[in-house]
């Protein structure tokens, strides 16, 4: 059985699934999910990330939160957090660049939010050097001072899509026909949640919901702003999004979001005003990755290490550090926001 006739069979029983129920299902089915099966990173997998780029992106990101821990007096002990770490590259890269911080890595207690058992093995073969604990979720993140990292982590988390008709909106629904997924709309009706967005969209536009998304901010942002500490979220998309952002990744190449579930990457566009409906605590200006790098001397870094590189290395290097920052690369597809408690600077490298 594959997770195609198991889906096909579950909507003949039970009807259209709702978007979210299909993508939960796609990522991080137990059986047949695309993160608790694959290891997805890399130029055999579906897509490279930032942190697997260069490890420069590690060591900016550590310091930016490292520089935040002493600005707030070096808290002792503190969570050291990251939501989704693939492969544990950005970690371990950030605490290789912290440990030129005195007391950072003694009073960091690192924890790892992650749903993927295949992936923690991974983790914590790359972290074997650190003391790391795992976590579900992040309503078991310890009540201490959180400094927190997400890169491509909200992407990942499921979406509901909306058509709007009227002054109500009908939902994108996952449905079968002749043995193939396909999409259908439910009934229309009000969505609260979507009472904002009546102002600017038409008839017929399309918008993004992500449930999940919202709790979890509301956990981070209480911690953030009761305890102190500060965050990093990295993610491609805006500080609005409008229109269908879903999108199915296999073997680096774009794909149907319907054709191979469980076997393709699937992400929507993190939509980061959403994020901060639901924070408590203070939060940047949405700054391009490209931006955000060279702020934080990312070209010093990359001439740095290139004085001890020749050949084919040097060559890769300067490519990962214009990937990374240029605007027609990642540099401006890809933003970050930074959190903080209200009353202190934000992250460096973000700007109030
Ligand atoms: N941050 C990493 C990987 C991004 S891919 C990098 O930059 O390379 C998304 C990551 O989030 C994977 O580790 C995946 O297993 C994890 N993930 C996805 N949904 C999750 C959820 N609901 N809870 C915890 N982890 C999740």
């Amino acid at each position: 059985m594959s997770l195609k006739d198991h889906l096909l069979a579950r909507i003949a029983l039970e009807g259209p699934m709702r978007l979210d129920d299909y993508m939960q299902s796609c990522l991080l089915h137990p059986d047949w999910g695309y993160y608790t099966t694959r290891e997805p990173f890399g130029e055999k997998g579906d897509f490279t990330t930032a942190p697997e780029i260069s490890q420069m992106f590690g060591e900016l990101v550590g310091l930016s939160l490292a520089q935040c821990w002493l600005d707030q007096g070096a808290p002792a002990p503190f969570t050291l957090a990251e939501l989704g770490p693939g492969r544990g590259t950005l970690m371990a890269d950030a605490l290789r660049a912290c440990a030129g911080v005195p007391g950072f890595v003694d009073a960091a207690q690192v924890i790892l939010v992650e749903a993927s058992p295949a992936l923690r093995a991974v983790q914590r073969e790359t972290l074997s050097a650190h003391k790391v604990t795992w976590q579900n979720s992040v309503s078991d993140l310890p009540d201490a001072p959180l400094f927190l990292i997400a890169n491509e982590f909200f992407d990942a988390l499921p979406i509901r899509q909306f058509v709007r008709q009227g002054a109500g909106w009908a939902e994108r629904l996952v449905g079968a026909a002749g043995g193939t997924l396909t999409y259908g709309l439910g009934p229309v009706a009000p969505q609260p949640a979507l009472d904002h967005r009546l102002k600017d969209t038409r008839d017929g536009d399309l918008v993004e919901l992500r449930g999940a998304a919202a709790e979890i901010m509301q956990r981070l942002g209480t911690l953030i702003s009761q305890q102190g500490g500060a965050g990093l979220i990295f993610d491609y998309g805006d500080w609005r999004a409008l229109g269908d952002t879903l999108q199915a990744l296999e073997n680096h190449q774009p794909a149907n979001p319907l054709g191979t579930p469980g076997r393709a990457d699937l992400t929507a566009h993190v939509d980061f005003e959403a994020l901060t409906d639901a924070c408590p605590c203070a939060f940047s200006k949405v700054t391009p990755q490209g931006v955000f790098l060279e702020r934080l001397g990312i070209t010093a870094r990359a001439q740095k290490l290139a004085h001890t590189l020749t050949g084919g290395a040097l060559q890769s290097h300067i490519a990962a550090h214009r990937r990374l920052t240029h605007p027609t690369e990642m540099g401006n597809l890809f933003k970050v926001m930074g959190l903080y408690q209200a009353g202190h600077t934000p992250p460096p490298g973000t700007e109030a």
